[in-house]
């Protein structure tokens, strides 16, 4: 009896989301539903993956398209669910674009990820390194014998991590006492005394640092510098700084020098031209309402979005960009 009841609500609810799949929007067109791959909640990836689809799911009616967003490990985790046709849409590093286009660093085994396409570019984001006071960690030099935590496997820091420690002469598996957890939960294992300082490659301002500087365990961004033969060696690094206005409680007085990337807007050449063409549309038609969805946004112009791809540019985005004159 017990079963059959089971059985029952089981089946009702197949049923309901079969409808809903396939549910008919006022269009008339077949609902298709497109995931945004993103980072950890506290990062500006997360944030970011709202704000295009709020945008676009405004206008659910027009184009039949319904947007998610989804929290993942971060840039390479996206780019290989993109690829493997687990998500539609991400946002990757500009490094790791490069990267994977390219067959590098995490895809130096399997090889050019031939189809990973550009849609546009979005915030800056710097490598950044956060310590605590206590730890005596003034400058990137001073992670010897630390614990640090470099990053996730999947995410885009762990690799700016290592290529910074590189550059000035410390090995990540010898010289420190390295930690791969995700971003999220680093400013928790700071003010727990469990590591020294953390790694995080995002824009600013970002709730993980935010969390990791109104703490008990006061804690402070620490400069990388000393680095040129890093930013001669990579096309894709730049130098910038960390605007300490953003962060009261960090021990700091003075913005902090650091290099970065930039975050950027992928999907695969297997998504639809209609598809990508409607999202390029919608974010650049609403711009400035997309500016106001985060402070990280208040650099962005039209322009400097076109900026900083290496992937080939999806045609549905080439097609908005055309029509619109900005390419
Ligand atoms: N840059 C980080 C990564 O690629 C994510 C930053 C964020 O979520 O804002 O993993």
């Amino acid at each position: 009896m017990k079963k059959t009841l089971i059985y029952g609500i089981i089946l009702i609810f197949c049923i309901a989301l079969f409808s809903s799949c396939s549910s008919d929007n006022k269009s008339g067109k077949k609902t298709n539903y497109v995931t945004i791959g993103t980072g950890g909640i506290t990062g500006v990836y997360y944030p970011t993956g709202g704000a295009i689809a709020k945008i676009v799911n405004k206008k659910r009616s027009t184009y039949g398209i319904r947007c998610t967003v989804e929290s993942t490990g971060g840039s390479v985790f996206n780019v290989n669910a993109i690829m493997a046709g687990d998500l539609e849409f991400g946002v990757v590093q500009s490094d790791r674009q490069f990267q994977a286009v390219k067959g590098l660093a995490e895809w130096k085994e399997k090889g050019p990820q031939k189809d990973l396409r550009a849609v546009f570019t979005i915030h800056p984001e710097s490598v950044t390194l956060l310590a605590a006071t206590d730890s005596k960690i003034l400058s990137i030099n001073d992670l010897k014998g630390k614990r640090v935590n470099i990053g996730n496997p999947g995410s885009g820091q762990r690799q700016n991590a290592i290529d910074a420690l590189t550059a000035v002469g410390i090995n990540f598996n010898k010289d420190i006492t390295a930690e791969h957890v995700k971003a999220a939960e680093a400013p928790g294992l700071l003010q727990d005394d469990r590591i020294d300082a953390f790694f995080y490659t995002v824009g600013h301002p970002s709730g993980a640092f935010k969390e990791a500087t109104s703490g008990m365990r006061k804690a402070r961004f620490v400069k990388i510098v000393g680095i040129d033969s890093l930013l001669k060696k990579y096309p894709y690094y730049a130098k910038s700084f960390i605007p300490i206005k953003l962060y009261p409680g960090a021990k700091n007085t003075a913005n902090v020098d650091t290099f970065g990337v930039k975050a950027t807007f992928v999907t695969s050449a297997k998504v639809s031209e209609d598809t990508v063409y409607a999202i390029t549309k919608e974010v650049f038609e609403n711009f400035d309402d997309f500016k106001k969805l985060h402070p990280a946004y208040q650099v962005l112009t039209k322009k400097n979005m076109l900026e900083g791809m290496s992937a080939p540019i999806h045609p549905g985005a080439l097609k908005y960009y055309k029509e619109a004159g900005l390419m």
